[in-house]
């Protein structure tokens, strides 16, 4: 049997929060109950959102909690910003396939805000651009590179959410894997790194759910494996908004000066169904009694408690 490779692959855009810190225990239990390695991979691919401070604090706020890794952290090369060579060659491996062109659609700029959210351009008018064409629009603008999906129905069995499909044409639409200010895609880095590290189980938020069928996708362009996935809930506040970096009475610099690692475990630990109280727990004993079967598969509300310090 293989062994068991997860990974952490936080975006050191912000300090972690407690939505943040619930997925990373689930890979981290998930990885460590069945005697796995796990991969801490910075994805710092924006250079504007991202920097290396909360890269640090967010990895000293992972040791506080007993969440550990056996490989990246602050190893350089497990930094998105320094992996520019393996995304480029992979983006030569799709140009190669006629699969990638140019699009001078300013609506791209939208991916400054939100590398995974505002991606999608179900019908890009520059899919059909003739060279002529092409090379006029590239004198006055630099293109960002988009990827061409196949008229295709993609499915795969989410480990916690089940059956998952996704109309890619329909549904997503041709997506870039390269920014017009150079900065490369989540969608195409992702893949690459999760491929490149051996990373055989993907552990993370349901926002991503509705990306992975882009990114089985890539994996198959380009020839590689697919990991297993398991899309956890997220984390709302009471008033049904996802918790988000900049809520910062629930960010890890007010949640560790008002619990201890043990306590905010155990809060943990009951929301992803682990305990049936939220009494004080450590990591490495949560991880002898780890069961999928029992983590909610629905968005889970964070008690108004919680949110008042
Ligand atoms: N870096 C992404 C984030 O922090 C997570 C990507 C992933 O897990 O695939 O939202």
């Amino acid at each position: 049997m293989t062994t068991v490779k997860g990974r952490f692959a936080p975006s050191p855009s912000g300090r972690m929060h407690l939505g943040n810190l619930f997925s990373a225990l689930l890979a981290w239990l998930s990885v460590r109950s069945a005697g796995g390695r796990l991969v801490l991979r910075v994805e710092d691919l924006d250079p504007i959102r991202c920097q290396p401070a909360y890269a640090w604090q967010l990895m000293e706020d992972l040791e506080w909690l007993g969440l550990d890794w056996d490989e990246g952290g602050e190893t350089a090369s497990f930094w998105q910003s320094n992996r520019g060579n393996l995304y480029a060659a992979a983006f030569e491996q799709l140009r190669e396939q006629g699969l990638v062109y140019p699009c001078f659609c300013t609506r791209i700029q939208r991916l400054n805000e939100a590398p995974h959210v505002h991606e999608v351009s179900p019908a890009c008018p520059c899919a059909g651009l003739t060279g002529e064409e092409v090379a006029r629009r590239s004198a006055l603008r630099t293109p960002s590179w988009r990827v061409r999906v196949p008229l295709e129905t993609l499915s795969f069995t989410d480990g916690l959410q089940g059956p998952y499909r996704q109309d890619l044409a329909r549904e997503c639409g041709d997506f870039p894997i390269r920014r017009s200010d150079g900065a490369w895609a989540y969608q195409l880095a992702v893949v690459v790194d999760d491929a490149a590290m051996g990373v055989t189980q993907v552990v993370r938020g349901r926002d991503l759910l509705s990306s992975t069928p882009r990114q089985l996708w890539l994996y198959r362009a380009l020839g590689l494996t697919a990991p297993e996935f398991y899309h956890v809930p997220l984390l709302l506040a009471p008033d049904g908004r996802r918790l988000a970096k900049r809520d910062a009475d629930l960010d890890m610099g007010a949640l560790r000066r008002r619990f201890s690692p043990e306590e905010l475990l155990g809060l943990l630990a009951q929301m992803a169904g682990q305990q049936d109280s939220a009494a004080p727990v450590t990591a490495a004993r949560l991880a002898e009694t780890f069961d999928w079967s029992k983590v909610p598969r629905e968005d889970i509300t964070v008690g108004a408690s919680l949110l008042r310090s």
